[in-house]
């Protein structure tokens, strides 16, 4: 019990620091802190750390893998915590797309056209239709998953014709850099390609940028992130 307070003191503190930083980097971005969306990452921290996010007055949270996303909606529902968000930020293996069809109000990452076909199915077979970002692979990595910024502009018509999904932009994940300001120019690259796609598919929405972690999430913000995915800043280290 005593041990319960500290940790829920802890996120609590945690998740103000972070508040605050949000708040002076959208502010230096010409916005104002309620136009960035934080989405706390839970995943590997058990539902304990969510209710006292909740308590600090979270309501968005992300996984990145289907099954604990699943495990932690029922634990959610136990415990009656109505008011909260999911985010599903992991990639989705094509024989999963069923699993994402689901009380979540965004999927982050829509990796490849494959994907976006089985889920927009999947949905509309359960009468659904999931809110979706298309993931882009900005650095090109190997190691990273998404589309190109050129497979993207040639396949973005194909993705908002499909009917069980509604794409409402993008995300990347940038390559971790010792030094943060290393990552603007991927943020700048992915805002950018907003721009041409906006232009190219105008009957499209565009407008979110998922974009920025515990390590850049300032950097993003400042190049126009509208929602960051923030870990380890508020639940801690996952490897112990
Ligand atoms: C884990 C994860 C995050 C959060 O990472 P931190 O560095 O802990 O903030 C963000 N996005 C995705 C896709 C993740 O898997």
């Amino acid at each position: 019990m005593i041990q319960d307070r500290v940790r829920t003191a802890e996120i609590a503190a945690n998740l103000a620091d972070v508040r605050t930083r949000i708040g002076a980097a959208a502010e230096r971005s010409g916005r104002r802190p309620d136009d960035v969306l934080l989405v706390a990452v839970s995943k590997t921290h058990p539902i304990e750390d969510i209710v006292a996010a909740m308590a600090a007055g979270q309501r968005d949270f992300g996984e990145n893998r289907l099954e604990e996303l699943w495990t932690k909606v029922e634990q959610a529902r136990s415990l009656h915590l109505d008011a909260i968000r999911w985010h599903m930020i992991g990639n989705i293996q094509s024989r999963k797309t069923r699993d994402a069809v689901g009380p979540f109000v965004l999927i982050h990452s829509i990796d490849r056209a494959k994907i976006a076909a089985r889920l927009s199915r999947d949905a509309e077979a359960a009468g659904n239709v999931m809110r979706v970002l298309v993931e882009v692979n900005v650095s090109g990595e190997a190691s990273k998953h998404g589309f190109t910024p050129d497979e993207l502009l040639a396949q973005a018509g194909e993705l908002l014709a499909l009917p069980g999904i509604d794409v409402a932009g993008l995300m990347t994940m940038a390559p971790f850099e010792a030094e943060p300001e290393a990552t603007r120019p991927v943020f700048r690259a992915l805002r950018s390609l907003r721009e041409r796609l906006a232009d190219a598919y105008p009957a499209g929405d565009w407008n979110e940028l998922s974009m920025g972690m515990t390590n850049d999430f300032e950097v993003a913000i400042e190049e126009g992130a509208t929602i960051v995915r923030i870990g380890s800043a508020i639940f801690g280290s996952r490897n112990g």
